[in-house]
């Protein structure tokens, strides 16, 4: 008998839409990059950078030039800088910037960032579960909103409360700061930070962004906006599966972001139940088991004569039967 070779494949969910981003004229900042962060990744970022961005940080609360933190954190601030630039103040939607592809751009619904902490389960607030950065950028140690992603008015006033969408704007800054620490660390060396915890942790929070969406926004959750956010989610998520995967060997501290997965994995509170319910009603099985490994059997195990056939297209959504042969 023939023996049953494994094949690799890759469940691709459907893109969402890429706007081109063209780099602005004129900049308020032009300090260089420093010749031991230039990579790639954050060049890309550096060049569409905000026109009036300017490449100033607190440190400790003292004036930084941006260029003095490391590559992954240029990084990160940069891309915060291009998201409040192309949503340019809008409430309608968020956009989030993908180097070398350009912006994703999700309408914002009416849920608010305080309605996601009842989403999110306790063992996964925080990369360690004791809170981290849940505190920060969700609901802070009292169940308030966090000062982070506030809108203030004068430095001082708060005005309202920040959208839903507000942790994927953290999310994004993380994936492309994550991405640039990686190549920073393999062209320079050690990059001593943990970049790699961040996509995945956010990927979780997201989540809950979307679960809150559904609950809570009836008339978004059964429009195309949804549709598009899926889309979205679909491909941050993928994006961020893939540069922790990349950094495995690094010291970006994937392991932190690999086993916050294993114990969402592992999880059976009420809280997690619900999300990896949510994960697979939305997304399916397969797409579940392939990205997040659980909710089916993982694909990549599965053999030629196993594979499953695809599913008459009855609608425009989920488009069309959403696998791709991937190498073999
Ligand atoms: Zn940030």
């Amino acid at each position: 008998m023939a023996s049953k070779r494994p094949i690799a494949i890759e469940v691709i969910y459907p893109e969402p839409e890429f706007e081109v981003v063209e780099p602005a004229q004129e900049f308020t900042w032009r300090e260089t990059i420093p010749e031991n962060k230039d990579v790639p990744i954050l060049r890309d970022i550096y060049e569409h950078r905000a026109p009036k961005e300017a490449g100033i940080l607190f440190v400790n609360g003292k004036k930084a030039s941006m260029m003095s933190e490391d590559t992954g954190t240029v990084a990160h601030e940069l891309t915060h800088g291009i998201h409040s630039y192309l949503e340019k103040g809008s409430s309608d939607f968020a956009a989030f910037y993908v180097p070398g592809k350009g912006a994703v751009k999700v309408q914002k619904s009416l849920v608010r960032r305080i309605d996601i902490a009842p989403f999110i389960p306790k063992e996964l607030r925080g990369i360690d579960g004791d809170g981290g950065r849940f505190h920060t950028y969700i609901q802070d140690k009292h169940g308030r909103e966090p000062e982070a992603g506030t809108p203030f008015i004068d430095g001082k006033k708060q005005v309202g409360s920040a959208n839903a969408l507000y942790p994927w704007d953290e999310w994004v800054s993380y994936i492309n700061g994550a991405k640039a620490a990686l190549q920073a660390e393999k062209e320079f060396g050690k990059q001593n930070s943990d970049y790699l915890t961040g996509p995945v942790e956010f990927s979780i929070y997201a989540l809950g962004s979307m679960m809150a969406v559904k609950k809570l926004d009836p008339k978004y959750a059964s429009s195309d906006a949804f549709l598009n956010m899926k889309k979205a989610y679909a491909y941050f998520t993928r994006e961020s599966m893939r540069v922790l995967k990349a950094g495995r060997e690094t010291s970006l501290r994937a392991d932190k972001g690999e086993a916050y997965l294993e114990r969402f994995r592992k999880s059976n509170s009420t809280e997690a139940r619900a999300m990896k319910d949510f994960i697979v009603s939305e997304f399916g099985a397969e797409w579940t088991a392939h990205t997040f490994g659980f909710g089916a059997r993982p694909l990549a195990n599965r053999t030629e004569e196993s594979k499953p056939t695809p599913p008459e297209r009855k609608s425009l959504w989920p488009f069309s039967w959403p696998f791709r042969s991937g190498t073999p």
